[in-house]
């Protein structure tokens, strides 16, 4: 769509919308750009993300990192890696790369979002916190201040995960009212709440390799877990919670780097020098104690070696039973949203031409590691092309 002093609306004042907003100014062509946003302040979940760095990016972009690979990639091609770094000097984000994550180079959200606000301002970008959009009605959008009337609006109100930080789902249901399918919404990158995590284990980290396994291996990755009163943390398991269904196995490798036939000569040197506290070098107390409990119900081992080979086994392969992920409180993305099938490459829909939709509203989720604000970029940059 080619235009002139279009009105458009944006609703959602976080990384996907926000985003939006700055390229459309950018494109120079003077659209009349309204931000609407229920939270109290622009950026509220950018704030929290990356343990308050702001992994904003991953770099190389990866569409396989999504759960529709293929249509990430049909976005991908249209932007590529060139393209994305000018976007990203237009804007002013400097930013640094640790590993293939990429971080302001200011290594804070805080001082991200208050560059994006800066720039909102300084491109006059009109922005309307605490309103909440009740509805939305081809170009209209309905708020508790009245009824705002657009030539487009651009969805970008985020999931409904961690709703303290502003995205509640609310506007799918107004969406299924205006005839847009919602695919089923369920928390991601989250905890998974295990059956036999006993609560002495809360608080304990350790290393490990991760893998669900429901037969065949779903989801591995090297990391650290982190113990919960009733489950596993950690990125590792949050990234393995989104392949989790129910009846999956997560194991845990404790050490990964060590053979079981070293780890067992490890223990059998530590059996004979430290006695009955031989774990200690090997995992901290509630876990020491755990795995001794688990062996405990194992035929009695007289020889130092055969006990030492129950243990590496044990180290080397903990099987827990996950039961459900941890809720949309505690996951850091939506799984579900806006149907694919309602939009298309351009991210307009197809049920209503002023409607355009970005970030995670879409039926689109990605692993930890920056993908996900990486989308609300990706798409952000996706419609405000196509709108230009
Ligand atoms: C704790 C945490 C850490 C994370 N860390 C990372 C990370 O390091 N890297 C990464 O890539 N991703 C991270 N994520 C995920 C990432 O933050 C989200 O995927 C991203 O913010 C999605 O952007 P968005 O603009 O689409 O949605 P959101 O950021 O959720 O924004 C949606 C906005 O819409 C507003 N809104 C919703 N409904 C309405 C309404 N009816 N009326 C008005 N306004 C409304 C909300 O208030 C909100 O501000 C993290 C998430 C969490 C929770």
């Amino acid at each position: 769509m080619k235009g002139e002093r279009l009105k458009i609306g944006i609703i959602g004042a976080s990384a996907s919308g926000i985003y939006s907003a700055l390229l459309l100014a950018l494109s120079g062509r003077g659209y009349e750009i309204h931000l609407f946003d229920h939270a109290d302040k622009i950026g509220k979940k950018v704030l929290a993300t990356g343990n308050g760095h702001c992994n904003f990016l991953h770099r190389p972009f990866s569409p396989q990192a999504y759960n529709d690979p293929s249509f990430v990639e049909s976005l991908w091609k249209s932007v590529g890696e060139e393209k994305l770094q000018q976007y990203l000097d237009a804007l002013g984000i400097e930013s640094f790369v640790k590993g293939e994550l990429v971080y302001p180079l200011s290594y804070n959200a805080a001082a991200f979002v208050r560059h994006l606000g800066n720039l909102l301002a300084k491109k006059g970008i009109r922005v309307s916190l605490n309103e909440e959009v009740k509805d939305v009605d081809g170009g209209r959008v309905v708020t508790p201040s009245g009824v705002h009337d657009f030539d487009i609006v651009i969805f970008a109100f985020g999931g409904k995960s961690q709703s303290n930080l502003g995205s509640d789902g609310s506007l799918f249901s107004v969406l299924g009212k205006r005839g847009y399918h919602i695919t089923p919404l369920s928390p991601g990158l989250c905890p998974l709440r295990c059956a036999d995590v006993p609560k002495s284990l809360a608080g304990v980290r350790h290393g490990a390799l991760v893998t669900l396994e429901d037969g065949k291996a779903l989801y591995q990755e090297d990391g650290e877990v982190l113990f919960k009163k009733d489950g596993i943390s950690g990125i590792a398991v949050m990234n393995a919670s989104l392949h989790f269904q129910p009846g999956t196995r997560l194991h845990l490798d404790l050490f990964p780097s060590i053979s079981k036939a070293d780890l067992a000569e490890k223990l059998a040197r530590s059996l004979s020098q430290n006695g009955d506290d031989f774990l200690v070098p090997f995992a901290e107390k509630p876990l020491a104690e755990f795995l001794a409990n688990k062996a405990k119900n194992a035929a009695k081992t007289p020889s130092i070696s055969e006990k030492s080979m129950q243990f590496a086994s044990l180290m080397k392969d903990l099987i827990f039973h996950p039961i459900e992920r941890y809720g949309f409180a505690e996951s850091q993305v939506t799984c579900g949203g806006v149907d694919l099938a309602n939009v298309n490459e351009h991210l307009q829909s197809a049920i209503d031409p002023r409607h355009y939709f970005v970030g995670e509203c879409l039926n689109i989720h990605g692993y930890c590691g920056g993908h996900n604000l990486g989308f609300a970029l990706l798409s952000a940059i996706v419609v405000s092309e196509a709108i230009a």
